[in-house]
């Protein structure tokens, strides 16, 4: 999709945000080059080069990752859950497709296998040819279990059990609608170890409140915790991102930033973005977004 290139450009190609169209709002980001685009059958994808935020990638015109910002979003969705879990040896991963929560899960020492569910076999094939930096080398690891199917059936089907849970999905529209439905989180429930804790890829709340309210309101039929975290990544507009929480046991939010701070460095992590006051931090919400949370 083009929008109308404003003149000094040094390409005629924009690739504009769908994801707010109808309540009309959008922004574009210039593809100085594209690397590869197709429908895949699951979604229309699309790799391109912009100077701003380097080499990105958009599944049916929404911003999924760029190299400049992932750092944030991944090491968020990944490290909270592990490190507030502390014991964490198996992960599964819904989504996820480009690899990046794939590689801040293999930086834990203590995680044993990684099962991985993404239903776009081209997400994952592109991605590691065209932006290799996201996986850096992860779906080699002899941890990782990787299966290309429907996540939302995989959970239903599965009768393995794992400690941490991330869905790493795309927004509730196409192939990722059916991770937003009560019948996944309740599968998915199931699928938890005790002490087990699940996070989930919850959109922005100042655009997208509703899809917390709804994860929200599920999450609360079904766990003893249910909350969100917050991270600004640039690159998904509108404020910061939500990543919903859902556990049985309450003291993994209430774990210290000195205990936070041991594991961390017992893990051997070295982050950009996370750090263990940021991780408690992430927890603390604003009214608004507050407000989507409690009942
Ligand atoms: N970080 C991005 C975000 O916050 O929107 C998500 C990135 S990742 C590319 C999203 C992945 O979810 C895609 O690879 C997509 O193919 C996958 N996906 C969508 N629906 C799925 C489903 N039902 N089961 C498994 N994977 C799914």
């Amino acid at each position: 999709m083009t929008a109308d290139a404003p003149k000094d450009t040094k390409s005629g190609r924009w690739v504009v945000e769908t994801l707010y169209e109808k309540e009309g709002f959008t922004c574009a980001f210039r593809a100085d080059k594209v690397l590869y685009e197709e429908e895949t059958g699951q979604q229309h994808l699309v790799i391109f080069e912009n100077d701003l935020f380097g080499r990105m990638m958009a599944l049916d015109g929404i911003t999924q990752v760029t190299e400049r910002d992932e750092f944030i979003y991944h090491e968020m969705m990944t490290h909270v859950p592990i490190l507030a879990h502390g014991k964490a040896k198996r992960v599964l991963i819904i989504g996820g497709g480009d690899g990046g929560i794939l590689r801040e899960v293999i930086r834990h020492p203590g995680i044993e296998h990684v099962t991985m569910v993404e239903i776009d076999p081209a997400v994952t094939e592109f991605c590691k040819k065209q932006l290799p930096q996201i996986s850096a080398g992860a779906f080699d690891d002899p941890r990782l279990n990787l299966v290309f199917a429907d996540g939302a059936k995989f959970v239903e089907d599965s009768k393995d059990s794992f400690d941490v849970i991330i869905v790493d999905s795309t927004d509730p529209i196409g192939p990722g609608e059916v991770l937003f439905r009560e019948e996944f989180y309740r599968a998915a429930h199931a699928r938890l170890a005790p002490g087990g804790v699940i996070v989930t890829q919850n959109g922005v709340p100042f655009m997208q409140g509703d899809e917390l309210r709804g994860t929200m309101e599920k999450f609360r039929r079904l766990f003893k915790v249910a909350s969100c975290y917050l991270a600004t990544i640039p690159t998904y507009v509108g404020g910061p991102m939500a990543m919903g929480w859902g556990t049985d046991d309450e003291t993994l939010m209430a774990v210290s930033v000195d205990e936070l701070t041991r594991r961390y460095e017992a893990a051997g992590l070295v982050t950009r973005y996370y750090t263990p006051e940021v991780h408690k931090a992430a927890f603390a919400l604003p009214r608004y977004v507050e407000a989507h949370v409690l009942p």
